[in-house]
């Protein structure tokens, strides 16, 4: 029986520049690729629907990848069982000396990683873990007096500063063990009854390959004003890397080593380079709040909105999350969200503070709705994107900032183009009225096809009162 390296999959589903695997390859034993669908750890968050829907094009990638090596992914699903309990009978079954794992951040995983790797340690199996998902760890950057920042602007000078980027070495000597485990279709992650997930593959490719021809698209297409285009979801100009971020399909080191290869050459491209790569900062930041919380998306960083009077309004939150409130730049994210598994970040922006300032809907319930509905759903960005947009986050948006969503479209869609794509009820109408269609004359209406109230929702809250009671609750809590 060969001696095996095990290499423990998780949010890092590439065998390129993976540091976890890397380990295994320098240990000169064969590598046994695991993946363990985790569906025993009742603290760790289970997947949404769309993640699911991701998770199983990514595995298909990967396992055929390994396969054109030689060996196989080897999947297990725990359900009944435990991770360590998994790993006890890989160990029963197997040759196995060592254990690699790329490094996960939130408490529940944690926890789950030090009970697996102390178990593992007592049978005298060597474990390793290692950064492969992030530019620097949560205990690497720190304020003067050692604390952790809970701001972005300095958090990232310092960040900026201190990038140590992993170097790979070729092994080409590798061998990858073939055995086999369950079937990936056996999973049930691909949806059924209905499949809802045409929009999904029309417009993502899972896997590592994906992520380098998007990144390679950005960068010929996009890169060049970005730090002023990032705002428009009319326009394609942003990386549409979050999903493959959030499955470690690519990694934020390769993403920077590449970004600053590209600006060495393109000189033109440094500013928007750095906007750029700011973007990427931010996710580490929110890894940063992650890693400091117990449970950033339930509890309120900020204690103070514990005491907030959220409205319990479920036809208004079923009206936003189907795309009916009547604002048309609202409707059209929350559209393209539930079409594509993605929506444009300045329209998150705007969709989050519609629920959380105009509805007064808790931010938790937006957020359980967009988990389930993103492909990009990341365990840190996502909670710490909402509680921003709540203003209960860490750094925060000021309560006072209400986004307007007339204001917000004619700034941001200015020809309307967005809401006339995804929701084309309005798209006849002049762009005049396009983000606010109650005020265009009956006559305009008429000629555009559009009725409120029957073609298209009437709005489902006045922006101004809704404001105003807004800014009223925040008052009371601060
Ligand atoms: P680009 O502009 O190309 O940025 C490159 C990368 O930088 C992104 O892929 C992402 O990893 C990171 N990034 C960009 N903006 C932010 C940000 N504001 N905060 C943290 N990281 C950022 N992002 C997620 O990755 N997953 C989520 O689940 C998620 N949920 C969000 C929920 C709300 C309510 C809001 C307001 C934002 C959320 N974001 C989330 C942040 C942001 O909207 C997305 O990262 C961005 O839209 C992804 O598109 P992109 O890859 O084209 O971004």
């Amino acid at each position: 029986m060969p001696e095996l390296s095990v290499v423990w999959f998780r949010n890092d589903l590439r065998l390129e520049a993976n540091p976890a695997l890397h380990a295994a390859q320098k240990s000169g034993n064969d590598i046994l690729c695991l993946y363990i669908l985790d569906e025993h750890s009742h603290a760790i968050r289970q997947l949404g629907g769309a993640s699911k829907w991701w998770l199983n094009q990514s595995l298909k990638t990967l396992a055929d990848q390994i396969e054109n090596l030689g060996g196989k992914l080897h999947l297990v699903h725990a359900k009944k069982t435990s991770i360590s309990e998994v790993f006890r009978q890989l160990i029963e079954t197997y040759d196995i000396k060592n254990v690699f794992w790329n490094r996960r951040y939130g408490k529940a995983e944690r926890d789950v990683d030090t009970q697996v790797k102390d178990d593992l340690k007592s049978r005298s199996i060597q474990v390793e873990s290692f950064n492969g998902n992030l530019l620097s760890e949560p205990w690497q950057v720190k304020t003067g007096d050692g604390r952790f920042y809970r701001v972005f602007t300095p958090y990232w000078k310092n960040l900026k500063a201190n990038v140590a980027l992993p170097s790979f070495e070729e092994n080409s000597k590798v061998s990858y063990a073939s055995i086999e485990g369950e079937n990936l279709s056996d999973w049930s992650l691909h949806p059924t009854r209905p499949d809802w997930s045409k929009g999904l593959s029309e417009t993502w490719t899972p896997g590592h390959a994906g992520a380098i021809k998007r990144l390679e698209t950005f960068f010929d297409e996009h890169l060049i004003g970005y730090h002023e285009n990032r705002n428009r979801p009319d326009q394609p100009s942003t990386s549409g890397l979050s999903p493959h971020l959030a499955f470690g399909e690519i990694s934020a080191a390769d993403i920077w080593s590449r970004t600053i290869e590209y600006m060495e050459n393109h000189p033109d491209a440094v500013p928007d380079g750095w906007a750029f790569l700011r973007e990427v900062g931010w996710r580490d930041f929110s890894y940063n709040l992650l890693y400091h919380a117990d449970n950033l998306s339930s509890d309120n960083w900020n204690q103070k909105f514990d005491a907030f009077p959220w409205e319990k309004n479920e036809s208004a939150l079923n009206a936003w999350q189907r795309g009916e409130t009547g604002y048309p730049i609202v409707d059209a994210g929350m559209r393209e969200l539930w079409y594509t598994g993605y929506m444009h970040n300045r329209v998150r922006m705007i969709v989050a503070s519609f629920l959380c300032k105009h509805l007064r809907i808790d931010w938790r319930h937006g957020e359980r709705w967009f988990w389930d509905t993103l492909v990009d759903a990341d365990m840190a960005n996502h909670p710490a994107s909402w509680q921003w947009t709540a203003g209960s986050g860490a750094d925060a948006a000021p309560y006072f900032r209400i986004f307007n969503p007339m204001t917000q479209g004619q700034k941001f869609d200015p020809n309307g183009d967005y809401v006339a794509k995804w929701v084309p009820e309005l798209k006849k109408l002049p762009t005049k009225y396009i983000h606010e269609p109650w005020t265009a004359p009956t006559s305009v209406l008429t000629d555009a096809g559009v009725a409120l109230g029957q073609t298209y929702p009437e709005p489902i809250v006045d922006h101004k009162p809704a404001r105003e009671a807004a800014l009223a609750a925040y008052a009371a809590i601060k």
